[in-house]
Formats: structure tokens, sequence, C-alpha cells
């Protein structure tokens, strides 16, 4: 049996490759860049740790203990620290602390008396008809009021898309807001009878699942899968071609394989030149998918120079509050081992939709920045005591309203196109543990198409 193929190291990549390794499915894996990970790296300068990517993964598969048990790595995994559930948005130039009860709500100053008045009106509010597309803002200005979509959408829509709620299709991008509309036609409703439901099946919920790292950081899983794979990957080689004669895809140089798994980011498929027999196979209109820019600044401070305590997970900004970056999350409460004794260690993200020409600045530029919102938010004074900036230009896809189309291509072309499988980001949502889930069901069609087809 020839190999198969993966096009990508990321997580996505990864995961599907050691799935594969593990069902006994020889496999090549091509990654463009000297190093694989994609997104996923961390740096570790002395006692600080800095992650340029993503911070956490949020434990809502069962999937992901199963990787974290075969790579051996349970003894590592860090789950974040309790206070980690406070989260705060700012209002005012002041951190508040979003509510975690219900009487909390009531006391909340983060929500006018008015806007909480208007959430009661919620249940009494008709469902959008089952076939229409919403924007995510349309959505929730309709629900719960316009004050919810500045002060609780807008700036979670910024720290988890880096992109604006009037474009993100509520349907792509938060399925599950969509279906408590859909299924029980009301939010509110929706999220005590969910959560009942949940409780009698043993579910977790995306807002109760745990959040880890491990004491390296993230690094520590790509690098464990990388170790495992060893020899299976072949890095600093982009496949930018592939096609498929014979019922075998030929990647040129790179081989003749049985099936080739794409786990590229949009823009990237976007340019393959992909041909079945000699026909074209066009993949040029997922180049629309939008990708939002995103500076990771992080900075360390004395403890002593931050005036606020650092009790929570960090604090996001809504647009309306006219800050220079989009949140921050206070790594150093979050787990341990990222900053030295009577120190702190802050990662705040500037650009997004919201400002994408700010990660043009320059290092020193985004740091002053960032250092500005820091003071008048969280007062910290002092220079800081490391500070380290790494600019993703093209970060995370945008779900907008009209992503189905993309979804449809790649859906269409993996049924039709024998031995042509994609994964990832660009299809099967934005979050790690999306990818690995991708990565993980890739690898099972994949199996499968080879069971049948040998
Ligand atoms: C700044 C930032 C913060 C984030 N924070 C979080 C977080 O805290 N929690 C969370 O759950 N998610 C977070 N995410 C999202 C998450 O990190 C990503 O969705 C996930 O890592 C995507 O993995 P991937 O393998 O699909 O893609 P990528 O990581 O983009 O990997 C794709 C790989 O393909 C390679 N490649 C490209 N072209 C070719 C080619 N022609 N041939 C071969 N290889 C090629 C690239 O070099 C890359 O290594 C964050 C993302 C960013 C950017």
């Amino acid at each position: 049996m020839k190999p198969v193929a993966i096009i990508g190291g990321g997580i996505t990549g990864l995961t599907a490759a050691f799935k594969l390794k593990q069902l006994g499915i020889p496999t090549t894996l091509f990654e463009a860049a000297d190093r694989v990970g994609g997104v996923i790296q961390t740096i570790r300068d002395g006692e600080f740790l800095a992650e340029c990517g993503p911070n956490t993964i949020l434990e809502t598969s069962p999937l992901i203990g199963d990787l974290i048990r075969d790579l051996g790595l349970e003894d590592r995994r860090i789950y974040s620290s309790e206070q980690a559930e406070n989260r705060y948005i700012v209002r005012g130039n002041r951190p508040v602390k979003l509510p975690g009860s219900l009487l909390e709500f009531l006391f909340t100053p983060l929500f006018s008396c008015r806007a909480k008045a208007r959430l009661l009106m919620e249940p009494f509010i008709r469902r959008a008809p089952a076939d229409e597309e919403e924007s995510l803002a349309k959505f929730v200005r309709r629900r719960i009021g316009r004050e919810f979509l500045d002060y609780a959408i807008n700036p979670f829509v910024a720290g988890v898309y880096s992109g604006s709620p009037e474009n993100l299709s509520v349907r792509e991008a938060f399925p599950a807001l969509h279906a408590l509309e859909q299924r029980y036609g009301s939010l509110i409703l929706g999220q005590i009878l969910g959560a009942w439901e949940r409780k009698r099946k043993g579910g977790v919920s995306k807002k109760d699942a745990p959040k880890f790292s491990f004491d390296q950081g993230l690094q520590t899983l790509t690098d464990a899968l990388r170790h495992r794979l060893k020899d299976q990957i072949r890095t600093g080689q982009a496949i930018n071609k592939a096609d498929r004669q014979n019922n075998s895809w030929s990647l040129g140089q790179a081989g003749d394989y049985s099936t080739v798994l794409f786990a590229l980011p949009a823009f990237r498929l976007a340019e393959l030149q992909l041909t079945c027999g000699s026909k074209p196979i066009d993949l040029s209109m997922l180049a629309d998918i939008q990708y939002a820019p995103v500076a990771s600044v992080v900075l360390g401070f004395h403890r002593g120079d931050v005036a606020h305590p650092l009790d929570g997970f960090g604090a996001l900004n809504p647009e309306v509050e006219q800050l220079n970056s989009l949140g921050t999350i206070f790594s150093s409460s979050l787990f341990p081992g990222r900053a030295p004794l009577g120190q702190v260690l802050l990662t705040s993200y500037v650009g997004g939709l919201r400002a994408p020409h700010l990660v043009t600045k320059t290092p020193d530029e985004l740091c002053n920045l960032v250092r500005e919102d820091l003071k008048r938010v969280l007062g910290v004074s002092g220079e800081p005591t490391y500070r380290h900036v790494f600019v993703h230009r093209r970060a995370i896809p945008q779900y907008d309203v009209g992503f189905g189309r993309f979804k449809t291509l790649m859906n269409k072309l993996e049924q039709n196109v024998g031995g042509l499988f994609f994964a990832g980001h660009s299809r099967d949502g934005i979050s790690l543990v999306d990818s690995i889930v991708s990565g993980h069901e890739a690898a099972n069609r994949i199996a499968d198409h080879l069971n049948q087809t040998t």
C-alpha cells in the first residue's frame, strides 16, 4: 500500500499523523517551515515562559485526554488555577469582574439596570427562521440588546476570533448559541435546560470545561508528537501541487501516495495547484476567507509595579472603550512557572479586525501601546523586566456570514475526489480542541477510505 501524505504540520496534521501511526497506516507529513507546531510556539527565556500563539486548551472532548495519555504527557499537564475562573471586562478604564451567578449579575456595574431589565424580555422574543443566516451582532441585538453586544459579546469575540460580531455568522462561528435559540426558543431557557440535560448525560459545557497547558507550555504537546513521529516528518518541504492519476496522488519529487490530507490555512489551500487526471480542482475561492492579524505582546513586570491583584484569567477590552489592545491574559496567575518569583507575566493582544493596521508597528511601538493600556486598566507602572513580541499577519480565520459555501466546497471535494481530505481550522473550527478533533476524525475517515479501496 502506498503511504498517506499529510500536508501541514500544525496541531491538526500532527494529530492526524499520530492517529494513523497508531492505526498502523504508513504516513509522511510535509511541513513548509523548519519546525512543526504551526501557530503553537513557546519561548523559554530564563524563568519567563512566553506563548507566541495559543495559551490554553479547553478540555471539551474526551479525545484530548486520550491524546495526552497516549503521548505520556499526563504528568506534565497543568490545569489553570482556581482564580482563573474570574474574568474581567473593562468598563470606564476599570476591569469589572464578569458576574458568575444571578446575584452577582443583579449587582454588577458592568451592565446598566436598563440592560438587565431588557434581558428579562429575552425568553419572549421569537426565534429567527432556521434558514436565515444572521450575523452575531444582529442576533445579539435582537435577543439581548445593544449593551450586551458592546460589553459582553464584542470583547468575547475579540478574545476568541480577534474579529467583529458584525461579520461573524452566528450559525457558523457560534453553532451552540444558534442551536440554543433554534432548540429552546430562548438563550436563557436554553442555558437552564441545557445545563440540566448535560448534568443528566454527564457532559461538560465550555464554560465549565477545565483549561490546561503544560509545565513547559503548549509546545510540549507538539514536541511530543514530533518526537513520536520522528522520521515520518519532512520539514522545510512545502507542497503546492498534487495530481491524481491511476488511483494515487503524485506530489512530484515528494513521491506517490494513496491519499492526501491537507491541514493548511485557507489562504494556502487557495494557492494549491490540484488536478484530478488533467482536470484542475479549483480551490481559489478559499482566498476569500478573511484572517484577522494579531500581535502577541508578552511583558514581565515586578509584582510591586502592578496595582491590580491579577486574580483571574485576564481582562478583555470592549471596542467602545477605545483601548489600543484587545485584551490581556494574566499568564503568571493562570499557570505556575511563567515568571520568576516576585514578578508577573502578562500577554496582551493587539490588532485583530478592530485595528489590523496596528500589527505593522515596530515591536517597540507595540510594547508602548500595550503599556499605555496596562497603566490605565491594571495600574502597571515601572519598566518591563521582560518582553517578547510575535506578529501573526494572518492569525485566525473568520467564520463570517456566508462561510458555509467554503465548507460545502471542501466537503464536496472530499466526497467526489478519491483520496482527497481536508482538516483543520479552515473548515472544522478555530480552537485547539477543534483542530485536535478534526485531525483525529480525518485520520479515521482516511482509514475507512483505505479499507474500502484496498
Ligand atoms: C495568536 C493566537 C492565539 C490563539 N489562542 C488560542 C487559545 O488560547 N486556545 C485555543 O484553543 N486556540 C487558540 N488559537 C487557535 C489555535 O491555535 C489554532 O486554531 C490551531 O493551532 C490551528 O492549527 P492547524 O494545525 O489547523 O493550523 P496551523 O497551526 O496554521 O498549521 C498549519 C501548518 O501548515 C504549514 N504549511 C502552510 N503551507 C504549507 C505547504 N504548502 N506545505 C506544507 N506545509 C504548509 C504551516 O507552516 C503550518 O505549520 C490561537 C491562535 C492564534 C494565532
